[in-house]
């Protein structure tokens, strides 16, 4: 899968040997620069033609691991140090600090509650990072809660599934092989269960088997496996495959140097963790009201929400080797967002068919859009789909508002009208591409060729149109949500 497409020397443009090419022609072949490709759009879709010949030009693709884990890595740190990120941070230790206090302050059988809603949003927040870095995302954002089983409840238990790997076979083993006695903390320990949030120990009397080196194996072994099985988590595995150590096995020798490369960054991530909470018992000591707990919680974040980001990183490179996503969402085109710089005219028939409608027809014309924009008003969906259906020139229904169009398309689509909807919807998002209606007409659009036309490419293209054109945008987030996962 990665063989062909990988060349040791990018492809150099056949018109201008000087730039590389970022596309090439499915008719004459010829690699293309930005210089020799043209844009032509038609409706919500854009083609690009070849400079040369008219043809079809297609992006050439690469891997995303052409870029190297390591390479990746290195500006990793700067991830939660943005405006957006550091204020997504400081909201998030909030939430965390009203956990904790609440943790602290109830009864033993209510601190549950607090808890479980501490360690879903530490653990949504976590995996939602792992997420949106292998989706490309390079600033952290903020997690999405909506779904309270999704986002907050099968996190919290796969984190909590995950990290117990850590410590459990270690303390199975001081227990019972070792006879540990640790009646004493461990009584503290189930007081306080708040410390799972961000991973604090329970105060042991650790003098007694620090020098064991069997302990010590253990607790290596389960540190080389954690980072798998979170992946695994992430990329919404079962916690059956978490446990699974042949698959664990099997896909951290997938990985490579790559999985030993991200362990290593991992390690100094851990020694920051540590440090983290150094800082974070000394902020505490501080005892300032409120602010102690919010800083402290906020220091202790960081370590963890960097390696979310890094395992994330390692998904972005290689995710497609443990079955992550599709395999087409790990391709790029080799010229990243480099855009063709020639704009060609549209394609439209109108445009090149500047006859004048005859005045009889524009006269009933007129009387139409009179008649279409009254049943609209008067929210007359039957009345509007006819009076709509009538109108066929492009022209014509340009002198129809955005809205107009929206209404239509969504009264189509309610009576089952479907190709009527994507004439309307396709033309509320085409006569104003930059008003309030031309996102929401294509998602609307997106969802009749996914759930009732059974055309999911089709979909799928105006949903990936509608995340690149419209960012930031409630229809771009639920156009996300309904692409896969990496792409
Ligand atoms: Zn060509
Ligand atoms: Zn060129």
């Amino acid at each position: 899968m990665r063989g062909p497409l990988e060349k040791t020397t990018p492809a150099r443009c056949r018109s201008h040997p000087e730039a590389g090419a970022g596309w090439s022609c499915n008719n004459c072949q010829a690699p293309l620069c930005p210089d020799c490709v043209a844009v032509r759009r038609s409706m919500s879709t854009e083609y690009l033609s070849c400079g040369l010949c008219q043809g079809q030009a297609v992006p050439i693709l690469v891997h995303r691991s052409r870029i190297p884990l390591a390479t990746q890595l290195r500006g990793a740190w700067r991830y939660p140090f943005t405006p957006t990120g550091l204020a997504v941070l400081a909201g998030l230790s909030f939430l965390l600090t009203v956990c904790r206090w609440a943790a602290a302050s109830t009864f033993l059988l209510l601190k549950f509650m607090p808890t479980v809603i501490g360690l879903g949003i530490f653990w949504g927040a976590f995996f939602h990072i792992v997420r949106a870095t292998a989706r490309g995302e390079r600033e952290l954002d903020t997690p999405d809660y909506s779904e309270v089983f999704t986002d907050c409840v099968s996190p919290a238990m796969r984190g909590l599934v995950g990290t117990t790997l850590l410590w459990l076979p270690g303390l199975l083993y001081l227990l019972f092989i070792k006879g540990w006695d640790v009646s004493k903390p461990m009584d503290e320990m189930l007081s306080n269960p708040a410390f799972y949030v961000s991973g604090g120990l329970p105060q042991l009397d650790w003098s007694q088997v620090v020098g064991d080196p069997i302990l010590w194996l253990i607790v290596l072994a389960g540190a080389l496996y954690l980072p798998m099985a979170l992946l695994f988590a992430a990329a919404g595995q079962s916690v059956l495959r978490m446990l699974n150590p042949v698959a664990v096995l099997f896909a951290a020798r997938r990985l490579g140097r790559d999985y030993l490369i991200t362990l290593g960054a991992l390690a100094v991530l851990t020694v920051a963790l540590v440090l983290g909470h150094v800082v974070a018992a000394g902020i505490h000591a501080l005892e300032l009201p409120l602010l102690s707990r919010l800083g402290a919680e906020f220091v202790t974040c960081l370590a963890p929400f960097l390696m979310a980001h890094v395992l994330g990183l390692l998904l972005y490179n290689r995710g497609d080797e443990i079955g992550y996503g599709s395999p087409t969402d790990y391709l790029e085109p080799v010229l990243g967002d480099a855009r063709p710089r020639v704009a060609a005219p549209s394609l439209r028939p109108a445009s090149i068919a500047p006859a004048e409608p005859p005045p009889e027809a524009s006269a009933s014309l007129t009387e139409t859009l009179a008649a279409l924009t009254q049943a609209v008003g008067a929210q007359d969906a039957s009345k509007a789909l006819t009076l709509y259906a009538d109108i066929s020139e492009p022209r014509s229904l340009k002198q129809i508002e955005p809205a107009h169009h929206l209404f239509v398309g969504q009264a189509a689509v309610a009576q089952g009208q479907y190709p009527l909807a994507i004439k309307a919807l396709e033309t509320a998002a085409d006569v104003a591409p930059d008003g309030p209606e031309a996102s929401r007409a294509l998602v609307l659009l997106a969802r009749v060729f996914a759930e009732r036309m059974k055309e999911p490419e089709r979909a799928a293209s105006i949903y990936r149109y509608v995340v690149h054109r419209y960012p930031n945008t409630d229809a771009s987030r639920f156009a996300q949500r309904h692409l896969s996962p990496t792409s």
